[in-house]
């Protein structure tokens, strides 16, 4: 199918835009059995079933209440201006973004529903621009840190100052101090960045901000609807969130460990008055977008009142005993190396013994999906973990995996 699409890009590149052959409108309709059937066909054009994929499917299937919750609010929407048409709609997304904010440590916290972590993180960027009014605006990341925040200085004309990294991929934090200057308007962390799963020290990071009167901004996009349970079960998670007095707004995702439909992200800063800087005149619009879906917020109340701290608990024990499950398992077949010992539930391995490259297609080939990258001219595959995922799976993942080795060659 992807062969009668144009690429848009020079080969070899290692991503390109397909672009379909023109399409004209339909003139006439298809009776609805007809389309249907057409529209499943496309869809099985999706490699992989949810529960067989590990590459960038990071939410696997929403709690099975948000059907009857996304029905019920089906239509309904608000807007931060007009508060009297759906108070009911509204008030769930005010609601929910409390019980986030006490889940995150601050109560008081208050914030935003948003169609997801890109626009979280770009609203982070644009508050600290709009509070601080410096010069030539710069921002501190370590350069694990997300794309989002290249396209939210892009677009609102900060200059991006990176933390270098150790070998383990921790950031330099002895570095920091001399990166801050003038222009300096936020720092930024994760917890934990992306591509391992591992933790940046948001402690340093709040105490430097703290000591230097800096805003910091925390892109907890995969923890904050993991690490405060990870505590509850007793794992040893270090403080990153608004209970360190230097965190002034974080962001995380519900589509990512949070069991909600895609996409809800939450935007959230330890003290609604940060939030005046951003001009809105009346329309009290702070996010990117305006007119918001009531699913998102429906799906999210009623997700975390039927779930309970409790509910989210035992869903994040069984996905941990899944990665551990599955890092153990990699950890066996010789010749294979993980990069670090998973901390939630990314987990990445690398080879100097097999071709990468044809282990994730034979993978594909298989059924199963992985995500190939290349780091430092060495390929790593990449697995994402989410609830879905059953130990029978993992089993049957690690089969596959070492039947693969078996047959592939040697570099
Ligand atoms: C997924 C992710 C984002 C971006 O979230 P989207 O919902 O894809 O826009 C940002 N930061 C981190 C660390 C992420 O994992």
């Amino acid at each position: 199918m992807v062969r009668a699409y144009a690429e848009f890009g020079e080969p070899g590149e290692k991503t390109k835009l397909l672009i379909p052959p023109t399409l004209p409108f339909p003139r006439k309709g298809l009776p609805k059995n007809a389309i249907i059937k057409q529209l499943k066909k496309k869809l099985n054009q999706n490699l992989y079933a949810s529960s067989r994929n590990f590459s960038i499917v990071y939410a696997g299937h929403p709690h099975p209440i948000t059907r009857r919750a996304s029905q019920l609010a089906e239509g309904t929407f608000f807007a931060d201006w007009e508060q009297d048409s759906f108070r009911g709609t509204y008030l769930l997304e005010k609601e929910a973004v409390r019980m986030v904010g006490s889940l995150l440590g601050a109560p008081n916290a208050f914030g935003f529903i948003t169609s997801g972590g890109t626009e979280s993180n770009l609203i982070a960027m644009r508050m600290a621009r709009d509070i601080t009014r410096k010069k030539r605006p710069e921002i501190i990341l370590p350069e694990t840190a997300h794309f989002s925040f290249k396209s939210a200085a892009e677009l609102l004309g900060l200059k991006i100052r990176y933390i270098p990294l150790n070998p383990d991929m921790s950031p330099k934090m002895e570095d920091v101090g001399r990166l801050i200057n003038d222009h300096t308007i936020c720092l930024v962390c994760s917890a934990p960045e992306a591509f391992l799963g591992q933790m940046d020290p948001v402690k340093e990071f709040s105490e430097i901000a703290l000591r230097r009167n800096l805003l910091l901004h925390v892109d907890a996009a995969f923890g904050g609807f993991i690490l405060p349970f990870m505590h509850e079960l007793g794992y040893d998670v270090p403080q990153f969130d608004f209970r360190l007095p230097g965190v002034t707004s974080m962001m995380t995702d519900g589509h990512k460990l949070g069991l909600l439909p895609l996409t809800a992200s939450f935007f959230l800063v330890r003290d609604a008055k940060y939030l005046m800087s951003i001009p809105t005149e009346d329309t009290l619009i702070h996010t990117i977008t305006s007119t918001k879906p009531g699913r998102q917020a429906a799906c999210a109340w009623t997700v975390f009142k039927h779930l309970g701290k409790e509910g989210y608990v035992r869903e994040i024990r069984h996905v941990l005993e899944v990665v551990n499950l599955i890092a153990d398992g990699i950890e066996k077949i010789e010749g294979l190396r993980l990069m670090a010992r998973p901390f939630i539930t990314i987990l990445a391995f690398t080879s100097n013994v097999y071709d990468l490259s044809q282990v994730h297609s034979e993978l594909q080939r298989k059924g199963w999906g992985t995500l190939l990258e290349k780091r430092h001219g060495a390929w790593v595959v990449r697995l994402s973990i989410h609830p879905d995922v059953r130990k029978s799976n993992a089993r049957l993942f690690l089969e596959a995996l070492n039947d693969t080795i078996q047959a592939t060659s040697h570099h």
